[in-house]
């Protein structure tokens, strides 16, 4: 696959559908790259942002980490969850994985 992500247009997680949708104009007007809503189960990306385009790799390292947010709600890990230092860091250790598998 040569390090490739294909971002999925829609999984599940504990059988709960997730979807994932792009969105520039919600992504601007709250001043993020990413979100995850835990309720509606919608991850929001973006491929532009303040009118530039979102490098593949940002918008996958985004992916990422709104896919642990999601992963830790499905667990009811509701405080670490919201652990944005651990959710990132564990984002980055999925994304290496998924770059540097063989
Ligand atoms: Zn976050």
């Amino acid at each position: 696959m040569n390090g490739s992500i294909i971002i999925p247009e829609r999984f599940k997680l504990a059988g709960k559908r997730v979807l994932v949708i792009v969105d520039d104009d919600y992504c601007q007007h709250h001043e993020f790259f990413g979100e995850a809503d835990f309720t509606e189960k919608v991850i929001t990306l973006c491929d532009k942002y303040n009118g530039k385009r979102i490098k593949k790799a940002e918008k996958e390292k985004t992916f990422y980490h709104e896919l642990t947010h999601m992963i830790l709600d499905s667990m009811k890990r509701h405080r670490l969850k919201y652990n944005e230092d651990f959710v990132e860091e564990f984002a980055q250790r999925l994304y290496e994985f998924e770059k540097t598998k063989v």
